[in-house]
């Protein structure tokens, strides 16, 4: 497989493509992730709220695969922010590795307050090497704001509810400014629409002789955007990771972007306190 490297803004590189666990149950990740790296995946989306760190670090060693070749991701759950430095140390364990390449805050909980000390933690576990980059996730643009204003540390990523329903173009705008890398999640919505079956998508397909979810995931990618479109079946790792041999057009880049209906199926990043 031939998957780009995107820079973020600490200069280190970050696949483009990858795979994420999210819903994996644990007694299927092991297989699920080795097949992944078989493959040639690189990069590996997990969270301690997916209890499959374990077995995601167990299909890594058992790889073979050099451990700089392997970009690892897992995020700290919303019950943790108050014991950041804890949580990570529990996360390394589970995953049997002496550092991950991005360490994410899960969800902002603004009610909470605590999204800032978190990322203070998370600044002091950058400096320590044990995560390589920092960043995190359903964050909106005032609580980006509050972490690069109170800290200057500028999140690597902001690993967002993104797909063609739902583009969230202000805050995908703010995130290009501050050069923070925006990482798409649900980039094919989850499979709780119809998206697939928007006939603008299918007719790009036939047009390219490729998948209505290969098309999705060539627009979000020719947007600079990272995804890790989940799967459990083998042929769709395949498919999903054969977006980088075509182009859609500006026309059909622009049939895609007209698809957008702030629909998101997610939770509200500003309301969910999970605890
Ligand atoms: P997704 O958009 O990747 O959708 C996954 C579903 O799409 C699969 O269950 C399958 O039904 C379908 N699918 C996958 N490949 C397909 C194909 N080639 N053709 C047709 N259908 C296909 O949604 P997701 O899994 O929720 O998101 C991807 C990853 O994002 C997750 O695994 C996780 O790593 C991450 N994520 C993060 C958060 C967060 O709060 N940070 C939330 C949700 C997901």
């Amino acid at each position: 497989l031939q998957i780009p490297n995107i820079t973020l803004n600490d200069g280190r590189g970050i696949p483009q493509l990858g795979l994420g666990v999210f819903k994996v149950e644990p007694g299927e990740t092991e297989r699920l992730v080795s097949e992944a790296l078989e493959a040639g995946y690189r990069h590996i989306d997990t969270a301690s709220y997916y209890r499959n760190e374990a077995e995601v670090g167990r299909a890594i060693a058992a790889s073979g695969i050099d451990r700089d070749e392997i970009f690892v991701t897992t995020k700290l759950w919303n019950t943790d922010q108050p014991r950041p430095r804890e949580a990570f140390d529990e996360s390394l364990d589970r995953l049997g590795l002496d550092r991950v390449d991005l360490f994410l805050i899960h969800w902002p909980q603004p009610e909470r307050g605590e999204a800032l000390g978190a990322w203070r933690s998370l600044i002091e576990i950058a400096e320590s090497g044990r995560a390589t980059s920092i960043g995190v996730s359903n964050f909106e643009i005032e609580h980006l704001q509050q972490l690069i204003d109170e800290t200057g540390v500028v999140p690597a990523v902001d690993q967002i509810e993104l797909h063609p329903l739902h583009q969230r173009r202000e805050l995908a705008d703010f995130c290009r400014a501050q050069d923070i890398a925006v990482e798409a999640w649900g980039p094919l919505s989850q499979g709780k629409s119809d998206l697939l079956e928007r006939p603008e998508i299918v007719a790009a397909a036939e047009a390219h002789g490729k998948t209505p979810a290969q098309v999705v995931l060539r627009w979000h990618v020719q947007q600079q955007r990272i995804v890790f479109p989940k799967t459990s079946r083998r042929e769709r790792l395949l498919e999903n990771a054969a977006i980088f041999d075509f182009a859609l057009s500006d026309a059909e880049l622009a049939a895609i972007d007209a698809l957008d209906e702030q629909r998101g199926f997610g939770p509200d990043p500003r309301a969910f306190n999970d605890r």
